[in-house]
């Protein structure tokens, strides 16, 4: 809660883009624009500078060179779009896809928190006990989709969790702050069906659509991935309705003009496809520190808070 009284939201992402892409319409909700009594804070990991390029004229070595500087200016702007007015940077670098050379640097999100976890988590440490946010979102263990920098940011998160509230625990990173609630962004099994149903009638390929040339082993691995980045239903404690923001969380999906396609799936589904195939965007209660617990489900990150 800030000094004002509002309670806040923190989201924990990886690279620009990851916020808007997976709560943008959650993170527009409860921003100071659209609420009088909530704020939010978006941290990002990396600058997403190992990122490719989806706009063929601009995949080049120049625009690779300065990546990191323009996805900082997209997330700006994307920020703008939601009514965020709070976004910070851990200042790690980007580790590159599973495999990636960007995996082995030194100065990698993915090797910081490998190597030295709490000296990473320090750093998200010392916002959150600047920030004092109530509510901690972020990724599951799998980081979404299996990158190492979301895999990296769900760890990180996780630790600061733990840790943050305790006085002991570096207290030179600032006086401790417990933050109540910590949550996953997950897409349930039976909202992957539906999109992947929609795209697929119109003929729009996905992640989630079947590789076209694949060997029996490539394909039963992402078969794999594919269940990975999604989960059972049950699992979802909390829906958040964000048809009242779906128009300004498209206008931040563009403003991540390098990294989203204009022709892709998140752009060419309407207003009303989103409408009809259910505007919300879901999440799983992992850490609760209300004396007590939230009836469940829930439409509000903040619900006991209040
Ligand atoms: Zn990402």
């Amino acid at each position: 809660m800030d000094s004002s009284g509002r309670l806040i939201l923190m989201a924990v992402h990886a690279h620009p883009d990851d916020e808007t892409i997976s709560m943008g319409g959650t993170l527009a909700t409860y921003a100071a624009a659209h609420s009088s009594n909530t704020d939010t804070y978006v941290v990002t990991g990396t600058r997403g500078e190992l990122g490719e390029i989806v706009i063929p004229e601009r995949d080049n070595p120049e625009e690779h060179a300065r990546l990191g500087e323009t996805r900082m200016g997209e997330i700006a702007a994307a920020m703008a779009a939601l009514g965020v007015t709070h976004f910070e940077n851990l200042g790690f670098r980007d580790s590159g896809m599973v495999g990636d050379a960007g995996n082995d640097d030194a100065r990698s999100y993915h090797q910081h928190s490998t190597t030295d976890l709490d000296g990473t988590a320090e750093r998200l440490v010392r916002i959150i006990r600047r920030v004092q946010p109530d509510v901690i979102a972020t990724y599951d263990d799998f980081g979404g989709y299996g990158h190492p920098d979301h895999i990296a940011a769900a760890r990180v998160a996780r630790r600061a969790w733990e840790v943050a509230g305790d006085p002991t625990w570096r207290p030179e990173a600032g006086p401790a702050w417990t933050p109540k609630k910590l949550y996953e962004v997950r897409t349930p099994d039976s909202q992957r069906d539906k999109v992947l149903a929609l795209l697929e009638s119109r003929g729009i390929e996905s992640w989630w659509s079947v590789p076209k040339e694949a060997t029996p082993e490539e394909l039963e691995q992402w078969h794999q991935w594919r269940a990975a980045m999604a989960c059972p239903d049950d699992l979802i404690t909390t829906r958040i309705d964000i048809t009242k923001q779906l128009a300004a969380k498209r206008r931040a999906i563009q403003a991540h003009a390098t990294q989203i396609k204009s022709d892709g799936p998140l752009l060419v589904l309407t207003e009303q496809d989103y409408i009809n195939l259910g505007a919300v965007e879901q999440y799983r209660l992992i850490g609760n520190r209300l004396t007590s617990s939230p009836a469940l489900p829930e439409s509000d990150l903040f619900a006991g808070l209040r």
